[in-house]
């Protein structure tokens, strides 16, 4: 694949989306994130919140948390950070926190947004960090993933339901047969 000479947030929404289907394939619901700084990629990462029982493992999180550790810092100074999905109330603390100048995101979350769907915890003028915020990138793209998934996800349920009613109806007519058996004697 040839890389282009000036890297937009297409391109590294794009890395993102690659994250979110990697966290899909482990069964994770498929959000991705990446930290950029000076037109190089710091860290990437998918949620991993199943894998590691972990209510904080957000892809953002463990992004954020990379990048520090790279950058021997917790303050990602000039850093951009990318996600398909508008991060929760804790992922845009923790945005503030790491004191991110730029967040790029896809799709918005109207059930649990913390950016600008519910909250607008990165441009609160209440806390002394306020983040530019760029929205809709590969918007379509970064909601499919999730729709698939989660239609994927009720598609298993559904057929793990006719199945159990398909056994527990086999259970009752060899119960029904047994009885049956039994009264003929
Ligand atoms: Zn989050």
């Amino acid at each position: 694949m040839q890389v282009p000479s000036t890297k937009g947030h297409d391109y590294f929404m794009e890395i993102a989306l690659e994250e979110a289907r990697k966290a899909a394939e482990s069964s994770e619901v498929p959000v991705g994130a990446v930290v950029v700084k000076d037109g190089g990629i710091l860290s990437q990462a998918g949620n991993l919140r199943e894998s590691y029982n972990d209510p904080f493992a957000h892809a953002e999180i463990l992004a954020i948390q990379r990048a520090s550790q790279w950058l021997n810092s917790w303050r990602l100074l000039d850093c951009t950070l990318y996600v398909t999905l508008e991060p929760c109330v804790m992922c845009a603390g923790a945005i503030v926190q790491a004191r991110i100048p730029k967040l790029v995101f896809g799709a918005s979350d109207t059930k649990g947004g913390g950016v600008c769907s519910l909250y607008k915890i990165c441009e609160d003028k209440r806390l002394n960090h306020r983040v530019e915020v760029v929205e809709g990138i590969l918007q379509k793209d970064c909601s499919r993933v999730l729709s698939e998934f989660f239609q994927e996800r009720r598609l298993e349920k559904a057929s793990a339901a006719a199945e159990k009613i398909e056994t527990m109806f086999n259970a009752k007519n060899a119960g029904n047969s047994e009885k049956t058996d039994r009264g003929d004697l």
